[in-house]
C-alpha cells in the first residue's frame, strides 16, 4: 500500500537512512496524498500502461504509480536514494529503479524494451533546474510519448499555456504547443513539499498531438526562427533574426519574408502565433533554398 504520502512516514524513512537533501538535485518531496492522487488521476494511468517516472526521490509517487500501472521504470540520479527506494518499493514487483541522469538515458530503448515501442506515459515531480531540457529532450528526440504529466514551477506551467501578447509567451510556449496540448490540472502550494520550495508549483498534462497543428518544411529551421525571435525580446523581429547569425540570407531578405507574412515590418517576435512562425520559417526556407 502507498504510505509515503503521509508526512510522518516520510520523516521516518528520512531519519532511518540519515538522508540529507541535496539542493543541486532540486529535491522537494511530496507529502500530500490529495496532490498525489490528483497527479495519478490527471495522468489517466491504467493497468495496461507503462510509465516512466523521472526523479522518484524516496518513492512516494512511485508507490502510487506501481498500484495504477502495469510497469514502472523510475530514473533517479542521486545514488544515496537507491537503497531507500529498494526499501520503500520492496512490496512492488512491477518497478525497475535506474540510478542514472535522465538526460543521458536512451528513452527510445526503454519504450522498446518495456512497451513494444508504443507511446509511453511520463510522470514526474521534476527537479525545477532542468525542467526545460527534460521536456524538450523528450519531444525533440521523437521518443514515442502519449502524455507527460509533470509538476513544475507555476510560472513555467503558465508559460507553456500562453499565447501571443502575453509577457510569459516565449520559445517554450511555442515548442510545447507544437508538440502537445498543455492543460494545468492542479496548482500546488509550497506546504505540500518537504522541504518547502520558495515558489508555487503546478501540475501540467501535456498530451502529445498525433500530428502537429502546423506543417513546416523544416522543423529545425522553425525552432531556430523561434529561438532567434525571443533571443533579444526588445529588438524587432527583423533585427532579432539577423543578429542570431544562423540564417544564410541577409537582413533585407529576412525583412521581405516578414513583410510577406502581412504583418508590420517592425513587429516583435512575441506578437507572432505558431501558425505565423511556421509560415515565416517556410518563407525563409524558400529564400535559403531557391529552386532554379
Ligand atoms: N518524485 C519525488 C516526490 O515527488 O517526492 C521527488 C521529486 S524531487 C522534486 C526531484 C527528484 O529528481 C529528486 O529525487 C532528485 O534527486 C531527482 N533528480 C534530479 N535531477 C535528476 C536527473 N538529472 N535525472 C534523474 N533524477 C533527477
Amino acid at each position: 500500500m502507498a504510505t509515503l504520502g503521509n508526512p510522518k512516514n516520510t520523516i521516518e524513512i528520512l531519519q532511518k537512512y540519515h538522508f540529507n537533501f541535496q539542493k543541486k538535485f532540486g529535491q522537494n518531496f511530496l507529502i500530500n496524498t490529495g496532490v498525489l492522487e490528483g497527479i495519478i488521476d490527471a495522468a489517466q494511468i491504467g493497468k495496461e500502461d507503462f510509465v516512466l517516472e523521472i526523479g522518484p526521490g524516496i518513492g512516494t509517487m512511485t508507490q502510487y504509480l506501481c498500484e495504477a500501472a502495469r510497469q514502472v521504470v523510475a530514473v533517479e540520479i542521486d545514488t544515496n536514494l537507491i537503497p531507500i527506494l529498494s526499501d520503500t518499493l520492496s512490496g512492488y514487483s512491477n518497478v525497475e529503479v535506474m540510478n542514472a541522469d535522465i538526460l543521458k538515458v536512451d528513452i527510445q530503448k526503454l519504450a522498446g524494451e518495456y512497451n513494444d515501442g508504443n507511446p509511453i506515459k511520463v510522470v514526474a515531480n521534476l527537479p525545477y533546474y532542468i525542467t526545460t531540457p527534460i521536456i524538450m529532450g523528450l519531444f525533440e528526440s521523437h521518443v514515442p510519448i502519449d502524455s507527460i504529466t509533470i509538476m513544475v514551477q507555476k510560472e513555467v506551467a503558465d508559460r507553456m499555456q500562453e499565447g501571443p501578447g502575453s509577457k510569459e509567451y516565449g520559445a517554450l510556449s511555442l515548442a510545447v504547443q507544437y508538440y502537445a496540448k498543455p492543460e494545468i490540472v492542479l496548482t500546488v502550494p509550497p506546504s505540500c513539499f518537504m522541504p518547502q520550495p520558495k515558489v508555487g508549483s503546478a501540475v501540467i498534462r501535456l498530451t502529445r498531438h498525433e500530428k502537429p497543428p502546423v506543417e513546416v518544411k523544416s522543423e529545425k529551421l522553425m525552432f531556430q526562427v523561434i529561438r532567434a525571435s525571443f533571443n533579444q525580446r526588445r529588438k524587432t523581429l527583423a533585427n532579432g533574426l539577423n543578429n542570431f547569425g544562423a540564417f544564410s540570407i541577409g537582413k533585407e531578405a529576412l525583412q521581405e519574408c516578414i513583410e510577406a507574412l502581412g504583418v508590420p515590418g517592425n513587429i516583435r517576435g512575441e506578437a507572432l502565433s505558431l501558425e505565423q512562425f511556421a509560415r515565416l520559417s517556410d518563407l525563409i526556407y524558400e529564400k535559403q533554398n531557391p529552386i532554379d
